[in-house]
């Protein structure tokens, strides 16, 4: 976990702490963090936060070191072995739940997260890869156990913008809107569960063209999302240029507007925990070719224009988006 980089505060709880508490509040078991020889805060901070802590000896080994102590640390009944970053601060417990979730339903197997299509961190493994980790090559990480067996490998896609980590300490103060999501932005101003949240939905031309409409509203409700409002309209061009106007001076703004102009759409209102960050997951990333398997984008767009479906990125976008479509009174309350 480096020097005291783990140690770095955000908002006035450090990257640790937040890691631990979301954890804690997720449906993992036994919680050890583990740390390097000789930081002393490192394991002030753990015992303060009652979690247990084991020691990665032979530093020289680097990630091999750690692995290593992190599995003789796992209970010995532990179907899995969950490694979580602590660079990672704004992962929710939601997160791991999914990759706990997705471990339950193939306890023999390995579950990785992945952002954007690239595979990345926490990863789970089941136990009968232990062995195979506490025999790691210096500096070797659980990545080359989960190279060696990608057939045994489950991806799951979660939001690239809390799983970004925190790699130098300037990224601590970079708060830029386009940087964050909306539960990113929520977990920044200190960790806190995910609150209840709304968020603009958009299924595109394309995808109501495609006939694609009760797929889409389906896989939304499947997510646990719910519905609040829902409308089929066509934009005119000047409803659309205003409702894309951050992207006005973007080379592709008059083809994103034709597009947008050129059939119904049908436009809805979301409401869950994280809902804003729970359905850009359920989307994907913007272009196709880079999004997950199952997301909506990877089964319905067809190129990074013609992707099929548009999510809120953040409380304030998702607070005027919605009312771009809807007044309050079309919003209903759910049971
Ligand atoms: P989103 O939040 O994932 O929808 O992505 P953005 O806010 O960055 O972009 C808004 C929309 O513009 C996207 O959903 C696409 O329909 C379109 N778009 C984004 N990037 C490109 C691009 O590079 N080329 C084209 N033609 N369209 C793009």
């Amino acid at each position: 976990m480096g020097a005291p980089k783990h140690l770095l505060e955000i908002d006035g709880v450090s990257m640790l702490e937040r890691v631990v508490r979301a954890l804690r509040d997720s449906r993992a078991g036994r919680i050890t963090v583990v740390l390097r020889i000789g930081d002393d805060p490192g394991r002030v901070l753990a015992e303060a936060l009652g979690v247990p802590w084991a020691l990665a000896a032979e530093p020289q080994r680097g990630r091999a070191a750690s692995v290593r102590a992190g599995v003789e640390a796992a209970e010995g009944g532990a179907a899995g072995l969950l490694f979580a970053l602590a660079d990672q601060p704004y992962l929710l417990p939601s997160d791991f739940d999914s990759l706990i979730d997705a471990f339950a339903s193939d306890p023999r197997g390995i579950v990785r997260a992945t952002y954007a299509g690239e595979p990345g961190s926490p990863v789970l493994f089941a136990r009968r890869f232990f062995a195979e980790l506490l025999s790691l090559e210096p500096g070797q990480g659980g990545r080359v156990v989960a190279a060696r067996h990608s057939e045994s490998v489950r991806n799951v896609p979660l939001d690239p913008h809390r799983g970004r980590d925190l790699d130098r300490p300037e990224d601590l103060s970079d708060r830029s809107p386009t940087t964050g999501s909306a539960a990113c932005s929520g977990s920044r101003d200190g960790y806190s569960p995910p609150s209840m949240e709304r968020t603009l939905a958009i299924i595109k031309p394309d995808a109501v063209r495609a006939s694609q409409t009760g797929a889409i509203l389906e896989a939304i409700e499947a997510s646990g999302l719910r519905l609040i409002a829902l409308r089929m309209l066509r934009l005119s061009r000047r409803e659309a240029e205003g409702f894309y106007t951050v992207h006005r001076a973007k080379p592709f703004f008059d083809s994103l507007v034709d597009f947008m102009t050129s059939g119904p759409v049908v436009v809805g209102c979301l409401e869950g925990e994280g809902a804003i960050a729970a359905y850009r997951e359920l989307m994907g990333a913007t272009d196709p070719a880079q999004a997950a398997e199952g997301t909506l984008r990877k089964r319905f767009a067809t190129n990074i224009e013609q992707n099929a479906c548009h999510g809120s990125d953040a409380p304030e976008t998702a607070a005027v988006e919605i009312r771009y479509f809807f007044r309050d009174l079309d919003l209903v309350e759910r049971d």
